[in-house]
């Protein structure tokens, strides 16, 4: 992408609405607008960024069986109150009435939707397990949207459903969601920690909240400090191995890590101090065990093997990609931008032309440019025509982590800089070599 053509709005001063300093960059970054309170517009930059986190959780979601599907955002009132959650689920909920006076809601979430939809289709256990996930928008009326997209009213969530025929299956299905949700925020370049939570609204007795400590995280969190350094599953993982799975599990959950809302200040204080990590931290996903919650009052059963019907076991397991970036970002930008993981930079590189016009310097960017598309990689070119201080700014800022420079005095002898934007190593190489090393 030629910078010269890309809509990038980047703003000069520091937007005065913004808090924290991920919701600042992704303004000044101009990666997100906002439309009103807590409503967000995605502009290119940070939709690249929110793709790529999708991406990830996606494959992961993937690797363990589950399955995409997109329900709409708008749901009928019916299906709540057949959960008996309409009139439960308060003000969060944006009630809507359709022009035949039917009430709708905006959906905040989707147990029930997609219990209607198994119960459509499903009849024998021998179809279990399953699980049904999407990516798409929700609405919560939040009373205090901020901090950008951290916290909003419509945000993006992966949503997941398990249907199994009994708890020891539905434990399985919640072990799976477990493992791929470790890996999938170890992919993103972070350090989630699963921690007991409470179930609120969804209901059950099994949850997990993973949470990525950070000092203007909403949660008040309690942890054993080696967390920090347990080992992540590898993609050799298999999600078939009941035991195994559970092993793993067992580790992640063997010592001490819980929200406010579960803390047991005796036996967190039972652990060494120097253990101990009490600390800020963001919500990012949040697994849930619940049963027979919906299946039973809304008649998702199957056949089981004794030839009975059963209410199936549910569990529901959901991510925020929308927060997740802002996230990423508190955990990697320094006073000069955002400091992307590879995994999620919106772009391979960087190209920086310092004296666009000049016939070496426009001539090896181009060939940078070129041969960087060729070898798959997704290259952001300044072209503009700006002051070299105004490119370097703005390659910070938006933080891809290589940036290639090319200025006229080093070109001139046949050589160009690579800049690492997190350690601001800079080596110079020959174009040739800098092709080598970027492709
Ligand atoms: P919170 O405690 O932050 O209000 P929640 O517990 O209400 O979140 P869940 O119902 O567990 O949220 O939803 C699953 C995931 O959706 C959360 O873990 C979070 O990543 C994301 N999420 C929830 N609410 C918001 C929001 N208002 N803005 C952005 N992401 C959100
Ligand atoms: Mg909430
Ligand atoms: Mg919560
Ligand atoms: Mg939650």
């Amino acid at each position: 992408m030629r910078l010269s053509r890309y809509f990038l709005p980047i703003l000069k001063e520091n937007p005065k609405e913004a808090e924290i300093v991920s919701h600042r960059l992704m303004l000044r970054a101009g990666m997100i607008r906002q439309q009103s309170a807590g409503i967000y517009s995605w502009l290119p930059l940070g939709k690249r960024v929110l793709e790529k986190v999708n991406t990830i959780i996606r494959e992961e979601q993937n690797r363990t069986g589950a399955m995409e599907v997109m329900m709409p955002t708008i749901q009928s009132a019916e299906l709540w109150q057949e959960s008996g959650r309409y009139d439960d689920y308060g003000k969060e909920m944006l009630r809507i009435e359709d022009r035949q006076k039917r009430p709708m809601l905006y959906g905040p979430t989707n147990e029930e939707m997609i219990t209607d939809i198994f119960r459509g289709y499903v009849r024998s256990y021998k179809d279990l397990p399953i699980n049904l996930y999407h990516i798409q928008w929700k609405f919560r009326d939040e009373i205090r949207p901020r901090f950008g997209t951290m916290r909003s009213r419509e945000f993006l969530m992966k949503d997941a459903y398990s249907f199994d025929i009994d708890r020891e299956a539905a434990r399985h299905s919640y072990n799976k969601m477990f493992v791929a949700y470790l890996r999938t925020f170890a992919r993103l370049g972070l350090k989630a920690i699963p921690m007991r939570a409470e179930t609120g609204p969804i209901g059950g007795d099994l949850s997990h909240e993973f949470i990525i400590l950070a000092k203007t995280g909403e949660s008040e969190v309690f942890c054993h400090k080696d967390f920090l350094d347990f080992d992540i599953p590898d993609e050799s993982v298999d999600f078939d191995d009941v035991s195994g799975l559970e092993a793993i599990v067992d580790k992640w959950t063997s010592l001490y890590a819980a929200t406010s809302d579960m803390h047991e200040a005796s036996v967190f204080e039972s652990i060494p101090e120097s253990q101990q990590v009490s600390a800020r931290g963001i919500e990012v996903g949040h697994i849930f065990y619940f049963g027979t919650k919906y299946s039973e009052p809304m008649g998702a059963t199957v056949t089981g093997p004794d030839g009975k019907e059963h209410a199936i076991h549910g569990g529901s397991y959901g991510i925020g990609p929308s927060r997740l970036v802002p996230a990423i970002i508190e955990a990697f930008h320094d006073d000069n931008g955002i400091i992307w993981p590879e995994s999620v930079s919106p772009f391979d590189l960087c190209i920086i032309n310092m004296k666009a016009g000049d016939g070496i310097c426009d001539d090896y960017c181009q060939k940078l440019y070129d041969a960087t598309q060729m070898a798959g990689l997704d290259p952001l070119y300044d072209d503009r025509d700006e002051r070299a201080g105004v490119k370097f700014a703005t390659a910070d800022l938006v933080g891809v982590p290589t940036q290639v420079i090319v200025g006229p005095r080093s070109a001139a002898n046949g050589e160009v800089e690579i800049k690492d934007r997190k350690t601001g190593e800079r080596v110079t190489v020959t174009v040739e070599e800098a092709v080598n090393r970027l492709t």
